[in-house]
């Protein structure tokens, strides 16, 4: 199927208040224009550079979302248009976010990223290191950056009633830290294989890569 079509299918499935972000990461500039020319203006990238590679060469009405784990670094390099952070685990890299975004008289959202997988290997806050973020004083003297919900992925298994588990932990946070950041409105969860599952569950906004442009390729 084409890319026209799978975006057209995936959208059946999601009800209006869910935000589609298409995951682009690896694939070349024409998979982009043709979801661009199906009406899709939302892309996820997880490498800085890549991102930016293509942020030069597409068109400019696309909001460009960083998915993948950010080293502080290489804040600055995206820091002229990125629009969603979802990846943001630590005080840290808020501040350098904040730096950045100042120095070109912005304010970027983020999201902070959960650890919700029962598997060790995905990065993330514990509860613990969230509730803490939330509680920092310093965190409200960041100016330039906004925290507008949090982004979680599920274990990579085949186990749909623990995806839903590790989900469903974060739809309680999301819930229970409401009022600590003074309101939140994005829950990014689900992706290719758990989408369904993470809707039903509260996600508000699906990273969808593979069943739009296909198997990544990876050298
Ligand atoms: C690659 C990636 C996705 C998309 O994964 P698919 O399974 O191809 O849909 C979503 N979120 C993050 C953080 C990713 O790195």
């Amino acid at each position: 199927m084409s890319i026209r079509e799978n975006l057209s299918q995936i959208r059946e499935h999601l009800p209006d208040k869910v935000t589609l972000v298409a995951v682009s990461k690896t694939k070349p500039l024409e998979d982009l224009q043709a979801a661009y020319e199906a009406g899709q203006r939302i892309f996820g990238e997880n490498k800085i550079q890549e991102m930016t590679l293509k942020w030069e060469k597409m068109p400019k009405d696309i909001e460009w979302h960083m998915i993948g784990h950010v080293q502080r670094n290489k804040v600055k390099y995206m820091a002229a248009y990125v629009s969603l952070i979802h990846g943001v685990d630590s005080l840290k890299l808020l501040k350098e976010i904040n730096k950045q975004a100042k120095k070109h008289e912005r304010i970027i959202d983020c999201l902070l990223q959960v650890h919700i997988a029962e598997e060790d290997t995905k990065f993330g806050l514990s509860e613990v290191e969230l509730r803490a973020i939330a509680a920092s004083e310093e965190r409200n003297t960041l100016e330039n950056v906004r925290i507008k919900g949090l982004m979680g992925m599920a274990t990579f298994t085949d186990d749909k009633a623990q995806i839903r588990r590790e989900f469903e932990k974060l739809k309680n946070l999301y819930d229970t830290v409401q009022i600590d950041f003074g309101g939140l409105s994005i829950l990014s969860i689900g992706m290719s294989g758990d989408y369904k599952i993470a809707i039903e569950e509260g996600s508000t906004m699906v990273r969808i890569g593979s069943s739009i442009f296909g198997a990544r390729n990876y050298q």
